[in-house]
């Protein structure tokens, strides 16, 4: 038994009060990554959890109104959990909300960056596997929760969300031909040949200085620090541009909360 004496089981029934065998138990620290509603009344949670990455699993009851704990199963809430391994999907048998974030969740922007925060965690992170993400994750939920600039917290997470999943874009040494690119003449930046390029291996879109100092920045700095960096409007535009297309070329799909965020930004002018 995990939490504190809140915690409930979404279903009353023990299986010994049932005549079934128990099934065995784990606990996890999870966010809840997505839900979808499943059969008559119960709810199939993703959750990417800090040990075992992404497990999906069934919330019995979780649509019924008795549910008490089942707003402790939205998207991006920071949880305890007890999972019952079963044959098919494990069962979430019992819930302890840590953090639910609700600085994020009334705001729509805000909360818009946390989906897409949430969205490339399902996207990189593969099912029954521990990674880095997790601390990430939640470093960049908390980052957002303190008010923290979202646009420098979210490139820094899209850098190091990149680089976790072995796709991180080579930033100090040319992409091509591995030199340090300190130096050398123009830089460009090429997705497809992994990142900056140097002014003898141009190629890609033209790469300023300044954005490449912000993205090394964003890159390598303490994340707590990141809210620091002083960056102008342009520079800012074309990081996103630039971490945009790296997502998009070696993720290979276009992004949901991205295309959402562009509808929110066309209505706020
Ligand atoms: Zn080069």
């Amino acid at each position: 038994m995990i939490g504190p004496p809140s915690c409930a089981p979404w279903d009353t029934a023990t299986p010994e009060a049932k005549g079934e065998t128990p099934l065995p138990t784990y606990n996890q620290e999870a966010v809840v990554l997505r839900t979808r509603d499943l059969g008559e009344a119960d709810r199939l949670v993703t959750l990417f959890t800090r040990e075992r990455g992404k497990v999906n699993g069934v919330a019995r009851g979780a649509r019924r109104a008795a549910s008490r704990l089942a707003g402790s199963l939205q998207p991006l809430s920071h949880i305890r959990c007890q999972l019952a391994r079963a044959r098919t999907l494990d069962i979430i048998t019992q819930v302890e909300l840590i953090e639910s974030f609700p600085s994020v969740r009334g705001d729509l922007t805000l909360v818009t960056y946390a989906n897409h925060f949430l969205e490339l965690v399902d996207v990189v992170a593969p099912e029954r596997e521990a990674g880095d993400l997790f601390p990430l994750l939640l470093g960049g939920l908390h980052l957002l929760a303190a008010g923290v600039d979202p646009g420098l917290v979210s490139r820094a997470f899209e850098l190091r969300l990149l680089a976790a999943a072995g796709f991180g874009p080579a930033l100090r040494d040319c992409a091509r031909c591995g030199r340090p690119v300190e130096e050398r003449g123009d830089l460009s930046f090429s997705p497809g040949e992994g990142g900056v390029l140097c002014g003898e291996c141009d190629g890609g879109a033209l790469l300023r200085r300044s954005v490449l100092a912000a993205l090394i920045y964003l890159q390598e700095a303490d994340l707590r620090q990141i809210g620091r960096l002083a960056v102008d409007e342009r520079d800012r535009g074309e990081m996103e541009g630039l971490l945009r297309a790296h997502l998009t070329y070696h993720l290979d799909r276009p992004l949901r909360s991205l295309a959402f965020l562009d509808t929110l930004r066309r209505g706020e002018r």
